[in-house]
């Protein structure tokens, strides 16, 4: 039987949450405060508006803004110099190496073109997924697309956003496995819909998970 596991970034593998708190911090020694207040906002103004956050636009619509801003040089570099590899979660490469000897990994992550595969690849992501890297401004609307690439009998989603799980249960019901982990700030989201089949409080806790239970 082939299996492939579809795993989620943020929150999930990455600690997206400390990295923000850290980058917001750093952000606040370079601007004044109010112009550190601003950049979230415009961030937050992007993110609803485009249903994701995306770091590029924000930096665009920031500096024009305030044109006036002498560091938003020194912003831009802080945003794109975040080290994800500081980030990852406890035991997440091993987690990937382990679900490697049970079949085929696949990063399926929500994000923007530019900023989401870079942060993939410089937290060692795209390496241990060997290439297996899918970034989408929605991934729930392209499931079709991620099962033509990697076919499968059974598929296993690992993902802190309940709702996400809950979506991927409803198409693929049967020849699918969710798993929520209760990393981040989506932690104690409601499912809106049907509930995940696992639930772990760390994605270093699949490591001690009987493989039967991935697809059973
Ligand atoms: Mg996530």
């Amino acid at each position: 039987m082939t299996r492939v596991f579809l795993l989620d970034v943020d929150n999930t593998l990455i600690d997206n949450d400390r990295a923000k708190g850290d980058l917001d911090r750093e952000i606040r020694t370079l601007v004044r405060p109010d112009r550190a207040g601003a950049f979230w906002s415009v961030y937050e103004e992007v993110r609803q508006e485009r249903g994701g956050v995306d770091f590029p636009e924000t930096l665009r619509r920031f500096r024009r803004a305030f044109p006036d801003e002498a560091r938003a040089g020194d912003v831009e570099r802080a945003v794109m110099s975040v080290p994800f590899e500081r980030y990852l979660f406890p035991r997440a490469l091993d987690v990937i190496a382990y679900l490697w000897t049970l079949g085929t990994v696949v990063i399926v992550s929500d994000g923007d073109r530019v900023y989401q595969p870079m942060k993939i690849a410089r937290a060692g992501l795209s390496r241990a997924a060997k290439g297996n890297v899918f970034v989408y401004a929605h991934k729930e609307d392209h499931l079709a697309e991620v099962q033509i690439r990697f076919p499968a009998d059974h598929y296993v989603h690992i993902d802190d956003k309940a709702s996400l799980l809950a979506r991927t249960k409803e198409r693929l019901d049967g020849r699918v496995t969710t798993i929520h982990v209760r990393q981040g700030h989506y932690a104690s989201d409601p499912p809106a819909g049907p509930l995940p089949d696992l639930t772990v409080d760390r994605i270093a806790d699949l490591l001690a998970i009987d493989p039967a239970r991935f697809t059973a």
